[in-house]
């Protein structure tokens, strides 16, 4: 049985059996590993506040060569995005980032790009950025780390430039068309100021790029990425209706 240790950021936690849970969490070393915290149900348990969704810890974890399942030994609070008074959006927010990670990321496949993005969005957040459009910017993130969108600048078919006034295709696969090559079905139009806003986003960090886009514009940044998302993970994600209805009330 071997000790590991690694910060981590914490996604999610099933209760187990009477006094424990499952934790998903997303290391910086291992990747995506899923623990048992034994007693972590009990009102005094050692993993105390440790829990929440996208609180960054330090584990330490034993590995079983022959099991999925690892066993939680500690963890020590590092940052935790409640440092902030969280609202039910900012709360609906987390929920939303860490399903998207757990939604990407395979078992212990470590990414350190997406565990600097994590931490990135978090720190954005304790600044108060503007949740939709940190959510629009997560969201493109996680999909151009994932592989799915290619340079936005010219037509993967005919290999053309897209000229700046030009709108453009993005394919069910992710790959950008100009409008001669377009799919006939299931392609996502970009308008040309959504466009602009793609490229700022590969150039600015997140709390930055946050106050570019109007509430308009993110709102339909949005919308072509919970199309491409769907495409994607073939499934709705649980908690992009979460946050939706959460911001509408605002
Ligand atoms: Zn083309």
């Amino acid at each position: 049985m071997a000790l590991r240790e690694s910060e981590a950021f914490v996604l999610m936690t099933y209760p187990l059996a009477e006094a424990d849970k499952i934790v998903v969490l997303f290391t910086h070393l291992y990747g995506k590993i899923r623990a048992v915290a034994r007693g972590a149900r009990r009102p005094k348990s050692r993993f105390g506040a440790c829990l929440e969704p996208l609180s960054e810890i330090f584990a330490s974890f034993y590995e079983k060569e022959s099991r999925e399942l690892v066993s939680l030994r500690s963890c020590e609070l590092l940052c935790s995005p409640f440092e902030r008074a969280v609202t039910p959006e900012g709360e609906a927010f987390l929920h939303h980032v860490a399903e998207l990670v757990d939604a990407f990321q395979p078992l212990a496949e470590p990414q350190p790009p997406v565990y600097r993005l994590i931490r990135a969005t978090r720190d954005a957040f304790l600044r108060g950025a503007p949740l939709p459009a940190l959510a629009a910017y997560f969201e493109a993130w996680m999909l151009k780390l994932g592989g799915f969108f290619a340079a936005l600048e010219a037509c993967a078919a005919c290999g053309r430039a897209l000229r700046p006034e030009e709108s453009l295709w993005i394919t069910r696969e992710g790959t950008p068309r100009c409008e001669r090559c377009r799919p006939p079905l299931g392609g996502h139009v970009v308008a040309p100021s959504l466009r602009r806003l793609f490229a700022e986003m590969l150039k600015r960090p997140p709390g930055e790029w946050a106050s570019l886009p109007t509430s308009r514009e993110t709102a339909q940044l949005r919308h072509v990425l919970r199309q491409l998302l769907r495409d994607v993970l073939e499934r709705e994600l649980r908690t992009a209706l979460l946050l939706d209805v959460s911001n509408s009330r605002t």
